[in-house]
């Protein structure tokens, strides 16, 4: 599942080759991923008229990123919003060269294009952007203004992006003090900071020295200093590598995801410590999976 650090990369990948790009034409090969976005999802062929109708002509102009969710703007205003899901992938290609590719790994998808898993085509100006997905619980929505896709899906409603100066220490250390949760469930929850999976949750704590059993209202003010410096000082340098995830991780531009060489704890269940020597602890924390030291986090 790509996470934060992942679908950053991607859009700053993909960034320098499609801004100003007109869309020539689309193709779409399963309706349903651009027909809406619940777990269970109906192929609706308005969406797919839609789709075919509004883009081609138009111009890209820029590429943002809301928690995981990118948003591709269009010159007119237009928007389309992908969600890659648990194994969505953008590839862009100009001639037969893959020049930027991120979100999950698919192998096929460095020799071949389209493949069996490429189920919306973009062709542009200089190149073609491919959405391929292997599960398809990934989504592309059209939009016809930023207005009706956030009528839509309620952005408001997730916590802080912590890659940006909206990031605050004062409301992070407020929203952990105010409730009693499990510090790894508050984490993982998008409510207070965006963007934390499985894998980073577990890195943050080690790396803060805080058990992610611990209850957050319970933490002192220095744990929650370093709890919000182990944040933005992880998801920062996981952007630069690439992001992580499995191992193979493949970057935007082709390149493989070296993050997930630098992982203190996570998959390193009964290693020892990197500090301390200690065997980690692997524990479940509403059922996913946990690692931790038992001496260095208290
Ligand atoms: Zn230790």
């Amino acid at each position: 599942m790509p996470e934060l650090p992942e679908v950053e990369s991607l859009r700053r990948s993909l960034e320098p080759y499609i801004i100003g790009q007109d869309i020539r034409s689309v193709l779409v090969y399963k309706p349903k991923l651009v027909s809406a976005h619940g777990t269970v999802r109906l192929e609706n062929l308005a969406k797919v008229a839609e789709f075919e109708r509004e883009l081609p002509g138009e111009t890209i102009s820029s590429i943002q990123r809301v928690a995981k969710n990118l948003l591709i703007h269009l010159q007119s205003g237009k928007v389309l919003l992908v969600h890659l899901k648990m194994t969505g992938q953008l590839v862009y290609q100009e001639g037969n060269e893959n020049k930027a590719l991120g979100g999950h790994p698919i192998q096929m998808s460095e020799q071949e294009l389209p493949n069996k898993h490429s189920h919306i085509i973009f062709r542009l100006s200089r190149g073609t952007l491919y959405y391929n997905d292997v599960r398809m619980f990934g989504y592309v929505l059209y939009y016809p203004n930023l207005m009706t896709l956030q009528s839509i899906h309620s952005f408001d409603q997730l916590g802080m992006e912590p890659l940006s100066d909206a990031f605050d220490l004062e409301l992070f250390k407020k929203e952990l003090k105010s409730r009693k949760r499990v510090l790894k469930t508050a984490l993982l929850s998008q409510d207070i900071v965006v963007g934390l999976g499985n894998i980073y949750v577990d890195e943050v704590c080690f790396r803060a020295g805080v058990s992610p059993h611990r209850v957050t209202n319970t933490l002192k003010e220095a744990e929650l200093v370093k709890l919000y410096e182990a944040i933005k000082m992880i998801l920062a340098r996981a952007v630069e590598q690439g992001g992580s995830s499995v191992a193979n991780y493949i970057m935007a531009d082709g390149s493989r995801g070296t993050y997930a060489r630098e992982h203190a704890v996570y998959g390193r269940a009964g290693k020892p410590c990197l500090i301390c020597k200690t065997p980690l602890e692997s524990t479940k924390i509403q059922s996913r999976t946990t690692v931790s030291c038992p001496q260095c986090q208290s």
